[in-house]
């Protein structure tokens, strides 16, 4: 099972995490973090659903392509009136993105980022890290 623990994310990538939970609190948002770390096996399994296993594809990243695989990213979702608004549209969405890019994080909700993934937050130079 992937983590939700910041403790379980690379050293020099805890304080960027932290000030982001951290200024997400302290504007009041409600806010869950749904993954940290993630194994190579963990991601291999998310990386065959929607192509060699049933369901939607999640993610574009194979195993060792991912900055969870190094504890270099955390995912995370809002909760609106109690729920975790996993469609995406309500504005704080933005909210988040903008707390987490001020906190010194990429945000793959961004425009002209790479890839969407409203919920993924990474470190910047992330594979430079991660050696790969
Ligand atoms: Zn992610």
């Amino acid at each position: 099972m992937a983590s939700r623990l910041l403790s379980d994310l690379r050293p020099d990538f805890q304080p960027l995490a932290q000030a982001f939970v951290d200024a997400v609190s302290a504007s009041g948002i409600d806010m869950l973090v749904t993954c940290t770390q993630r194994s190579n096996e963990e991601q291999a399994a998310l990386y065959a659903q929607g192509r060699t296993a049933p369901g939607a594809i999640v993610t574009d990243a194979p195993p060792g392509e991912s900055a969870h695989n190094y504890g270099l990213a955390l995912d995370v979702v809002p909760l609106v009136n109690g729920k975790c608004d996993w469609q995406g549209s309500h504005p704080v969405w933005q909210q988040l993105g903008a707390l987490g890019q001020a906190a010194g994080l990429e945000w793959a909700g961004a425009p002209g980022f790479p890839f969407h993934e409203l919920p993924h937050f990474q470190m910047p130079g992330w594979r430079t890290l991660a050696g790969i």
